[in-house]
């Protein structure tokens, strides 16, 4: 993942502890000057103090209490940072793992850098606005399942005519994975391929591998309507098959929506491309019609 993006939302939420962190500082001062919580606070620190000189866990919950209900009384906050995230405590890492908190903020980077607006919602979805509601329940039903299987099948292609509700459909499933702490590019193929062309003509290698890093990176990747893009003869293909490939190999699903059916999606790009994406073992191919909406799961 680009470095940029992870530092940019590791800084706001290591604001939002320091914020906590000043806030419990400057409540702690303020009820120091109150004399009943300060002998009370003292109380509590003496003890600690001591148990610690005599090396014992001294119990400690009945001065806490003490302090704590006088803190209460003059109603001043906690003097203990209230961190967004006690998973954490706003540090973005636990364990030397990213928190779904540093997910979530990286998510919102992402979906606002992707220019596809709102993410939407399965729950909120009216389905009388399709031709074939039945139908169109069915295919949101088994998507917003697949958003919480385990990927075993980790590519979902989803062709069908423009206004058949495909990009409404990827924008409820990045919601739904969102909602799952997963970490979440949402492209256009047109933007993909523009980044493709870019790292293509650049010289700078460091440059090169940043600019496809998000798509490789990301935990699911979102492609909406391939096939739109200007194919750029031995770049398009090949970038798009390294994108796909790698993301299959190290088990990070890809969903694509497409106009075009599978036939035409082997015409249009390469056998390699192709049987990458109609693999009946590892993925999803379902073909939405507007007129006539059939349901195919391979
Ligand atoms: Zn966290």
């Amino acid at each position: 993942m680009n470095n940029k993006i992870i530092e940019e939302a590791l800084f706001t939420i290591n604001q939002r502890g320091n914020k906590a962190e000043i806030e419990a500082v400057q409540n702690k001062a303020k009820a120091l000057q109150d004399s009943t919580f300060s002998s009370l606070y003292s109380a509590y620190t003496r003890k600690m103090i001591e148990g610690a000189k005599n090396g014992k866990k001294e119990d400690l919950s009945a001065e806490k209490q003490a302090f704590e209900k006088r803190l209460d009384q003059l109603k001043i906050g906690s003097i203990l940072p209230k961190y967004s995230c006690p998973i954490c405590e706003d540090q973005g890492y636990k364990d030397g793992h990213m928190c779904n908190c540093l997910k979530n903020e990286i998510n919102k980077i992402l979906v606002r850098e992707s220019g596809f607006g709102a993410l939407e919602d399965f729950a909120k979805t009216k389905f009388d606005i399709f031709k074939n509601a039945e139908y169109m329940k069915k295919v949101y039903a088994k998507m917003q399942e697949w958003c919480h299987s385990k990927f075993d099948k980790n590519i979902v292609y989803l062709s069908g005519g423009t206004g058949v509700g495909k990009t409404h459909l990827i924008k409820c499933m990045a919601n739904e994975l969102i909602g799952r702490g997963k970490l979440v590019v949402l492209t256009s193929a047109f933007a993909m391929n523009q980044d493709f062309l870019k790292s293509y003509s650049t010289r700078d290698l460091e440059e090169k591998n940043n600019i496809l890093d998000k798509y490789l990176d990301c935990e699911v990747l979102f492609i909406d309507d391939l096939g739109s893009e200007f194919i750029q003869k031995g770049i398009t293909s090949s970038f798009l098959y390294q994108v796909l490939n790698e993301r299959k190999i190290k088990n990070r699903p890809t969903v694509i929506t497409s106009n075009l059916d599978l036939k035409d999606l082997r015409d249009y790009y390469d056998e390699r491309i192709s049987s990458r994406i109609i693999d009946k073992r590892t993925s999803i191919c379902l073909l939405i019609d507007g007129d006539d909406l059939r349901l195919k799961n391979r």
